[in-house]
């Protein structure tokens, strides 16, 4: 997602940071340069109009011309105005009612937006928050919908209710919403049906639904493969029924990202998730301020970190500090901070956080395989030689190359690779204030 649009603006930008001065033509041409790469990215020509005026408008005033580094000024507006375009953040967050009594979402969407997937993916992530949670099969037209969600639900351990045989899925969602409360759920998450394109009945279905169980979220599941239809779509839905949130699945496909773009101006309701994958665990909450970045390739510090904290608990990372200052790292640690590595995602998505990585550092720059081919590596060590690396000698070394399908210069290289890495650390450990910077720098 974004990467024409990110990559154009990247180089907008570059053109005009470091210039001493700047006229208004330099940043007429930026702005002009700014509508076409939104246009090619399929932003709604309304939102896109929107954005180019305001944005010139006040880059033409005084404070951008005559600035100390008016580059920089420049976008900072661009910057801002993305973040507004894009949401407020105080619109983000699900306005769900505390665990006491039961809350209730409604999710919607058209057929194949990627509905009941999201439906178990925020069940998971709410049920990571503390709340009990029930997921409720009211889409009776797909006939695999139920099982679906069945399916779906196990395997993030949340209920799933259904009442067998019943047509009716007004009845399915209010017996359902009774059934939570009197079993002390605290928030209910409804799947209803999907349908191919608008159409009436099954709009009339949705508000009789929502009329029935008054829900605290109505949420509307828009593909963002689907462009520009995936906004028409949304406004549709929000003027039937009533929306109070969008989440766009999906956003993991190579889309141009326009609908994310143009949904909060048009339809006037924030996003509030993305879909990033078809994984259970693949739903991020939507920051305005951090896409907005990514967008002017500016990387996403925030969420980089983020992914780290989540992949390396603090324990864990405590523990490593503390067998590096005594330097007692072995393989084994070496070993569990390649597969922490794996756990932070795939490499392309990390790449796009990364600032000024955009367009500079590509895929094939991180050797992955060698990770796999060290990983392997290791496993195939007795636990005796991940703490003494020293004992493997060749014939060891010979049989952790055939265990592992690897070569003995493999092995070979992955020793002296470790080794120089001691080394270094010992160095390190002699410079009392270097080290106490590095570990600040790691947060402890
Ligand atoms: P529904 O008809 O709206 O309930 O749609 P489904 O939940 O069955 O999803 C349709 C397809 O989209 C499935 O193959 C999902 O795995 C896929 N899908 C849903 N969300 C995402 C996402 O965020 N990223 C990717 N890559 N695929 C998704």
């Amino acid at each position: 997602m974004f990467d024409n649009i990110s990559t154009k603006f990247s180089s907008i930008m570059k053109n005009l940071s470091g210039k001493g001065k700047i006229t208004e033509k330099n940043i007429r041409d930026a702005v002009e340069d700014i509508k076409m790469s939104l246009l090619d990215a399929d932003v709604n020509l309304r939102v896109v109009r929107k954005f180019i005026n305001s944005t010139l408008e006040e880059a033409l005033g005084e404070k951008v011309l005559l600035s100390v580094d008016p580059g920089q000024q420049f976008t900072k507006i661009v910057y801002d105005k993305m973040v507004a375009l894009l949401g407020d953040e105080s619109g983000q967050e699900l306005k769900l009612k505390g665990k006491d009594t039961t809350s209730v979402i409604l999710m919607m969407g058209l057929q194949g937006s990627g509905k009941t997937t999201t439906a178990h993916k925020l069940a998971l992530k709410l049920t990571k928050e503390g709340r009990k949670v029930m997921l409720v099969a009211a889409d009776l037209v797909r006939p695999a919908a139920i099982t679906q969600l069945q399916v779906l639900g196990e395997k993030v351990g949340v209920r799933v209710f259904t009442i067998p045989g019943e047509k009716n899925p007004v009845k399915v969602a209010t017996e359902a919403v009774k059934t939570a409360r009197h079993e002390l759920y605290d928030t209910v998450i409804i799947d209803t049906s999907g349908r191919m394109h608008l159409d009436d009945t099954l709009m009339k279905e949705i508000q009789d639904i929502a009329k029935a169980v008054n829900p605290d979220e109505t949420l509307f599941v828009a593909d963002a493969m689907t462009g520009q239809n995936a906004v028409t779509i949304a406004k549709e839905f929000e003027e039937k029924v009533g929306i109070s949130g969008v989440i766009l699945s999906k956003f993991d496909s190579d889309t141009r990202g326009g609908a994310a773009l143009s949904l909060k101006s048009v339809v006037g309701k924030p996003i509030k998730f993305i879909g990033t994958g078809e994984k259970s665990e693949d739903l991020e909450a939507f920051h305005p301020d951090r896409i907005a970045s990514r967008i002017l390739g500016m990387g996403d510090v925030v969420s980089l970190v983020e992914k780290a904290q989540q992949a390396f608990d603090k324990d864990e990372a405590e523990r490593l500090a503390k067998k590096m200052q005594k330097n007692t790292f072995d393989l084994q640690d070496y070993l569990d901070q390649l597969e922490n590595m794996n756990k932070m995602g795939s490499v392309d998505k990390l790449i796009e956080m990364i600032p000024g990585a955009k367009g500079n550092i590509s895929e094939e720059d991180i050797n992955l395989k060698e990770v796999e081919v060290e990983k392997a590596i290791i496993k195939s060590m007795t636990k005796f030689e991940r703490a003494n690396y020293r004992i493997i000698g060749p014939s060891r070394r010979k049989r952790i190359a055939k265990g592992s399908g690897t070569s003995v210069a493999d092995v070979n290289r992955l020793l002296k690779k470790f080794e120089k890495s001691k080394l270094m650390m010992k160095k390190l450990l002699g410079n009392k204030k270097l080290q106490a910077s590095m570990l600040s720098k790691m947060g402890m």
